[in-house]
């Protein structure tokens, strides 16, 4: 496996990085996860138009050009001689001294790592998954919003740790004033009377790419489809409710903190938004 670290492609066991790397010392950078689909990559421009306006706002110069990035992304999927890959791109403030001035890193560092899809076990999207609500908040303070993927994703990893220790799969997450606002890293759609209702960006959600494209296979379908705001009680009796990310793709939920969703198996809309998301990932992609 051969990673690109700035510039160069090297051997796994050789890609390494600084300790004096920001990125390390203080969370200082931006990340996006991709997907390849037999060799074509889903919505490569959306993904790395986000990575660009991350980067802008904590004000991290990017040295690539959009068109540049994406030849880099392409090429690391190449030289791996991957068709169907989960990519990893990571921007960090580069190495510097130990004072958390980014002024003392000269130049942003940048890393794709692309490996073979590790997929989730299929028995999951025939069962769905039972999920509870973390007790951890959604920070969504201005700058810092969800909407800036950076590496700072400690928030995150304890909504993560609260999902573990309850021996689920996945924990929900809400703002300060209690309105539900997605995942660890997932959104979440919740289906009422054949609507589907995601939390708008506002409430502390990441507009994730797949729960962009969830709303418009959605709405080809013929459903209504819409951001809104909703509480834990909308969601314990929704019809249906599932999550939406680049790794899960979109996957039911048929238990909330101890309440069966629908009949406690994954619905008619669920699987039928999942089959029309496959059907365009193959035709989406950037070869
Ligand atoms: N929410 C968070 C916090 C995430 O980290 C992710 C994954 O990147 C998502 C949602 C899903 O976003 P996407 O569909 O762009 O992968």
């Amino acid at each position: 496996q051969l990673i690109y670290l700035d510039g160069d492609f090297v051997k796994k066991e050789d890609a390494k990085v600084s300790v004096y790397d920001h990125g390390f010392l203080y969370g200082d950078g931006v990340f996006e996860g991709i997907r390849s689909y037999n060799g074509n990559i889903f919505r490569l421009e959306e993904h790395l138009v986000r990575l660009y306006e991350s980067a802008k706002s904590i004000l991290l110069e990017i040295p690539y050009t959009i068109e540049e990035m994406t030849e880099v992304v392409k090429e690391t999927i190449k030289v791996n001689s991957l068709q169907s890959a989960y990519i990893r791109l990571i921007v960090s403030r580069g190495v510097g001294n130990l004072g958390i001035d980014p002024r003392s890193c000269k130049q942003a560092s940048v890393i794709v790592i692309a490996e073979p899809l590790a997929l989730f076990p299929a028995e999951l999207y025939e069962t769905g998954i039972e999920i509870v609500s973390a007790s951890s908040r959604r920070n969504r303070s201005d700058v810092l919003s969800p909407k800036t993927k950076t590496l700072n994703y400690l928030n995150n990893i304890l909504v993560k740790i609260e999902a573990n220790l309850a021996g689920v799969s996945e924990a929900l997450m809400m703002n300060g004033e209690g309105y539900v606002a997605e995942g660890s890293s997932d959104n979440i759609f919740i289906i009422k009377d054949n609507k589907l209702i995601t939390p708008p960006g506002y409430i502390g959600a990441l507009e994730g790419i797949t729960r962009n494209a969830i709303l418009e296979v959605a709405a080809n379908k013929g459903y209504e489809a819409i951001e809104g705001v909703f509480t834990r009680h909308d969601v314990y009796v929704a019809d249906e409710v599932f999550l939406t990310g680049t790794a899960v793709e979109v996957i039911a939920v048929v238990k909330v903190d101890g309440r069966v969703i629908g009949d406690g198996t994954p619905g008619k809309v669920t699987n039928d938004i999942l089959e029309g998301f496959r059907a365009i990932v193959e035709q989406d992609g950037v070869k």
